[in-house]
């Protein structure tokens, strides 16, 4: 099983990053200056809201480089001891010298109070990286956040296994810095690292479930659905999706599965984060917007066709909210928070296609 660590700059980002699923999270404020020491009055929140979840709190007083005074570091000292006392599961820090060396007094002043501590990315400045891992190793951290290096950790890979190896266990390598649901797998592939940093924000500022979701599926791929046929109902399955899986992606792999070129699709559940798209009929452009937060599928109908040689779903949703409202609309996709229960009705042998119509941008059925 593979780790996904959120970066959460506020409290905000720790709800999604739980909503999405995440065991553990690096909790900071101000991602701006690449995380400082958060507020306390959040790691209490996040304590008293998450008991089970394991919480990391970065020991940062300011931005800029590494290199800190005897004052600041009495200063993270006593944070330390605070975050600590709040609950803290892990500490985050990294202090060098001017000359780009970890700048041991520091260091050792700092892990006399610290437990389980993870070498932040001051790590990727450092200037010889093999001596700065025998080092932070003989210091007694647990982990080192790197981006290989690199400016984002996909072309760092090559540094972070070669310290991994050199490291031979003493020590995790903890890659981050850039990752997507769509390279975190490859991250640690080429790695070899069991765990991942990200702080799953797919292009915003705070942190989305449905990122946070889509990276942990992404790492730790499942079979994404369990099914039965219906008894005496030939070409009808009743399909419960696992949890956290993209609907689209789900019920694409069910057709393909079973070979469905046609057929209907019907259903409810749950879900943290769904993107509708409408088409403006004047403009012809499809307007997408995403909804970050926990809804009920109150219905979702939908039929199967074939695009391209590929499964094409067309899905129409109205999810219902917090407040008991309602929104609906064409669905384009959406995780699963809880659970998706769907009937599938196939219709093997009618073969259903789709043709992109250019007066109204639709992709209509096609029967040739
Ligand atoms: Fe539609």
């Amino acid at each position: 099983m593979k780790l996904l660590e959120v970066c959460c700059g506020n409290l905000e980002s720790v709800h999604a990053a739980v909503r999405g699923g995440a065991q553990r999270i690096e909790l900071c404020r101000a991602l701006e200056l690449d995380g400082l020491t958060p507020s306390w009055e959040d790691l209490k929140e996040a304590r008293r809201l998450y008991p089970g979840l394991v919480i990391h709190v970065l020991i940062r007083p300011r931005g800029g480089d590494f290199c800190y005074s005897a004052g600041e570091v009495r200063q993270m000292a006593q944070e330390i001891e605070t975050a600590l006392s709040l609950g803290a599961d892990g500490i985050v820090i990294g202090c060098l010298t001017p000359e780009g060396n970890v700048d041991l007094p520091a260091m050792r002043e700092l892990m006399a109070v610290a437990r389980n501590v993870t070498f932040h990315r001051a790590f990727d400045v450092c200037a010889w990286p093999f001596q700065a891992l025998e080092e932070i190793i003989g210091l007694g951290c647990r982990r080192i956040l790197t981006s290989g290096q690199a400016p984002s950790v996909a072309q760092g890979t090559d540094l972070i296994r070669e310290l991994r190896n050199r490291a031979g266990g003493r020590i995790l390598l903890l890659p981050g810095c850039g990752v997507t649901p769509a390279n975190a797998r490859y991250v640690l592939e080429l790695s070899g690292c069991t765990e991942i940093h990200a702080s799953a924000t797919m292009g915003g500022s705070s942190t989305s479930a449905g990122c946070v979701a889509a990276i942990l599926q992404a790492i730790n791929p499942s079979t994404m659905y369990q099914y039965t046929p219906v008894e005496n109902r030939a070409n009808c399955y009743i399909l419960s999706l696992d949890n956290r899986v993209s609907i689209v992606e789900a019920l694409t792999a069910f057709c393909l599965e079973k070979d469905i070129p046609s057929g209907e699709i019907s259903g409810l559940g749950a879900v943290s984060c769904a993107t509708f798209r409408f088409l403006d009929p004047v403009t012809l452009k499809y307007v997408d917007r995403t909804f970050e937060e926990q809804m009920e599928i109150t219905n979702l109908t939908g039929n199967i066709s074939r695009k391209d040689g590929k499964p094409y779903l067309h899905l129409h949703i109205t999810a219902s909210r917090e407040d008991y409202t309602c929104i609906g609309g064409h669905l384009l996709d959406a995780r699963i928070n809880g659970a998706c229960e769907l009937f599938i009705k196939a219709f093997p042998g009618t073969h259903v296609g789709r043709r992109q119509d250019p007066e109204t941008g639709i992709n209509l059925y096609d029967f040739a």
